[in-house]
């Protein structure tokens, strides 16, 4: 429905590098547009502190720029559209620094079943997060099991890429094991591969000269309490001290950035093709 690329001619947001957003489609077009097999895609961004050299939106930047990259590279193959990103999120590990602008958890799931709410009025019943901020995995994958619950949506949760406390790796899994060990497994925050992927995106935004190491080395050493450990704890950024760094951008560079984000967009962009062929029962 949403994928003949002859019949999107002259729709606003249908074609092109920055197209099929779904904000700019017209009621009157909708219908002929998305339907059951279209997949809603919402860029999940935050505006939370990012050390001292990292701007308070990166997470909302990555995220955005991933989504509009993946649109761009998938062009009409997938039936993908792209909803407006969500600026705010739930942040409040790092309510200490001003200038974080957060949803708390409870505020967070509402938001989010009033979007699924939306979407399901519509014939898409496919509907995927991609999470930019690593603070939000656990409630979105609540949400994903409610907004399937509540409102019969299949729902799923992407990332441009996981951090090392959630089964990632700090250099993307790629080969930049030496720019990233000295993280140790512990840069999850404004560390060399978020710091990396900005000077990549938004170099005016990213002052290096402010960069400083904050790697909770000690956490490296424990067998279970630890970031990817099998215990998992409650933390707050400032309990690691008051830089708001996890992490160490110190040598973060924009080549490395190019490359990890290159390698996002690319492993997004298969994950959404297996999303669109996903069933729940043996076909
Ligand atoms: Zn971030």
């Amino acid at each position: 429905m949403a994928t003949g690329s002859s019949s999107n001619a002259g729709v606003p947001g249908s074609t092109g590098p920055a197209g099929r957003r779904l904000g700019e489609l017209r009621a009157s077009d909708f219908a002929d547009h998305v339907g059951p097999e279209s997949i809603l895609i919402l860029p999940v961004g935050a505006v939370e502190q990012h050390g001292p050299h990292l701007p308070f939106n990166t997470d909302l930047v990555i995220a955005d720029a991933c989504a509009r990259s993946v649109m761009a590279a998938a062009g009409d193959e997938l039936d993908l559209w792209l909803l407006e990103p969500l600026a705010y999120s739930k942040s409040n590990e790092h309510v200490a620094t001003p200038g974080t602008v957060w949803l708390g958890p409870q505020t967070m799931l509402a938001v989010l079943d009033d979007i699924g709410r939306s979407v399901a009025t519509t014939s898409a019943r496919k509907l995927a997060f991609l999470n930019g901020h690593g603070g939000n995995s656990s409630l979105l994958n609540v949400a994903c099991r409610e907004l399937r619950l509540n409102h019969g949506l299949e729902t799923f949760l992407l990332h441009p890429s996981l951090p090392p406390d959630q089964g990632g790796t700090a250099d993307g899994g790629m080969d930049e094991g030496d720019l990233a060990r000295g993280e140790m497994g512990m840069g999850i925050h404004a560390g060399f591969a978020e710091t990396s992927i900005m000077l990549h995106l938004r170099p005016d935004l990213v002052a290096m000269d402010r960069a400083e190491a904050n790697v909770p080395a000690h956490l490296a050493a424990n067998d279970h309490v630890r970031f990817g450990g099998a215990v998992t704890f409650g933390w707050l950024a400032s309990d690691f001290g008051p830089s708001g760094v996890i992490g160490d951008p110190t040598r973060a560079n924009a080549e490395t950035g190019a490359r990890l984000f290159k390698n996002s967009v690319e492993h997004l962009i298969d994950a959404l093709a297996e999303i669109a062929r996903f069933r729940y029962s043996q076909p």
